[in-house]
């Protein structure tokens, strides 16, 4: 189904914002959507309106029908309930959400508020956890810690550091191998010069866990509509008045979830404050047991690598590679079939053993990135009626269910934006020249790749 015309503007190709599920390993392994979450059709009121069906919107959905008895309903442009990110991601439910130093940090927020930020953080894998366990959602979790692996030798000092300062800071437990040791627990590659292990972390099926957040949410009371997008937001009365392809939707107060997809001249408090950041994903046929031992795998945990230009991988169920990049600055087909070729090209390189091996699925997303380098949470100072939680820097999986829950509990009256973290709190700044900001990110990948070399 392709959307009418609307004013609303994106950043690139339309074919990122195609409602039609995309081709990913999830899709083909996640079962059907509840034949009850159907678009929005004529007109409808409720007391809270979220935009945008992923993670933060899901649980916000369900934490204010369920523990504060709030009428709520959940708008998603996508044509079926965890269509953005939150269905498409690599499954990786670790700390992050920032692209900032612990130094960084430190300097710019004091070193209370990063070690609030940081608890917060461990506190969303938890929580993540602990949604799956009430809720009985059967979304294959698996692995006890996130991998970083060192790409080259001297990344492998830089990784014992970063791990000690978190156990000094933070009290997150840590375990540092060489590469000697790493072959025998996790894999041997070209890109393997030791790793460190951070837990808490664990991985998860994002689709199968997106799903049963809605089913969660659905059951408490909330109502669902996928394939309605909504194209124009009015005040009206007092009230907030959205606008879909087949009908529209009043209410006290909305909650903006819509991150990385969101389009601009929807409410212009938000233009030009996200920068959307393509990440890409390919995974092979399965791998036999043989082809396995050809590069030492032995780990069922998340990994990333120590590039700056990220690799993100793990072995699924069923022993298919699962790998994960940046990269693409247009989103139109041709680029995303070029990004394709060269991540396929890559899997040999890193894993020479997996070189002639078939990839079967290629997929791609918008994580969501901005100025503050770190998420943005709260309620707008001048319509204190719209709350608002996005730029989760590629690390959703902990953050936005969090994220989800503290927003239900600011619009049930329970909490407010200043007892949240310094570091996520508010708006952050417009990107000067916002209509450059595809330009900076080229810029930004120009440098990376030369740093990574
Ligand atoms: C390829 C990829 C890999 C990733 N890997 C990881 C990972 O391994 N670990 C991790 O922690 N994070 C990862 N992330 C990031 C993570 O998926 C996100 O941070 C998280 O899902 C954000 O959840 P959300 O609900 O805020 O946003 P989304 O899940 O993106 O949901 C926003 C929704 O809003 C909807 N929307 C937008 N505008 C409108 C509108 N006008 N009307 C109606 N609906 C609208 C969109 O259709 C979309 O479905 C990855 C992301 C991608 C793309």
């Amino acid at each position: 189904m392709m959307h009418a015309m609307t004013n609303l503007r994106t950043l690139y190709h339309p074919a990122m914002y195609d409602p039609a599920p995309v081709p990913s390993y999830w899709e083909a392994t996640a079962p059907a959507d509840d034949p009850a979450w159907t678009p929005l059709e004529g007109d409808g009121s409720c007391d809270v309106a979220i935009i945008g069906g992923g993670y933060t919107g899901l649980s916000a959905a369900l934490h204010l029908a369920r523990d504060h008895g709030v009428d709520v309903a959940v708008l998603e442009a996508g044509d079926r309930i965890g269509w953005g990110a939150s269905g498409r991601n690599g499954g990786f439910c670790c700390m992050g959400a920032t692209k900032m130093s612990i130094a960084e940090m430190t300097r710019r927020h004091g070193l209370d508020e990063t070690k609030r930020y940081y608890a917060s953080q461990a506190e969303g894998v938890e929580f993540t956890r602990a949604l799956i366990a009430d809720n009985h959602i059967d979304c294959d979790a698996r692995g006890d810690g996130l991998m970083d692996v060192a790409h080259r030798p001297r990344a492998f000092g830089e990784l014992k550091e970063y791990g000690e300062t978190l156990g000094k800071l933070f009290g997150i437990e840590t375990s540092v191998y060489s590469a000697e040791e790493f072959r025998e627990i996790g894999h041997d590659s070209t890109e393997q010069f030791g790793a460190i292990k951070v837990s808490p972390s664990f991985a998860l099926h994002p689709l199968k866990f997106a799903q049963g957040l809605a089913r969660a949410a659905s059951a408490a009371g909330a109502t669902l509509h996928p394939g309605s997008l909504v194209t124009s937001w009015l005040r009206e009365g007092g009230q907030h008045l959205l606008t879909t392809e087949r009908g529209t939707l009043r209410a006290k107060r909305i909650i903006v979830a819509a991150n990385g997809f969101l389009r601009e001249r929807l409410h212009r408090d938000f233009d030009g404050r996200i920068l959307p950041v393509i990440s890409n994903i390919v995974t092979t046929r399965p791998l036999t047991d043989d082809e396995l031992a050809a590069q030492s795998w032995k780990t069922d945990c998340p990994l990333i690598n120590s590039r700056k230009l990220l690799f993100y991988y793990a072995m699924l169920p069923g022993n298919r590679l699962m790998l994960g990049a940046r990269g693409d600055l247009t989103g139109s087909p041709a680029d995303g079939d070029r990004m394709r070729a060269w991540m396929t090209r890559r899997v040999g390189e890193v894993f020479p053993a997996w070189r002639d091996v078939e990839i079967d699925h290629f997929w791609r997303g918008f994580v969501c990135i901005s100025q503050r380098l770190a998420p943005s949470v709260g309620q707008l100072p001048d319509d204190p009626s719209v709350f608002y939680g996005f730029g989760y820097h590629a690390n959703g999986v902990n953050t936005a269910p969090w994220t989800g829950m503290k927003i239900a509990a600011m619009v049930a009256g329970k909490t407010v934006e200043a007892d949240l973290p310094a570091v996520m709190r508010g708006l952050p700044t417009r990107f000067p020249f916002p209509a450059l900001r595809r330009k900076y990110l080229g810029a930004a990948y120009r440098w990376y790749a030369f740093k990574d070399d």
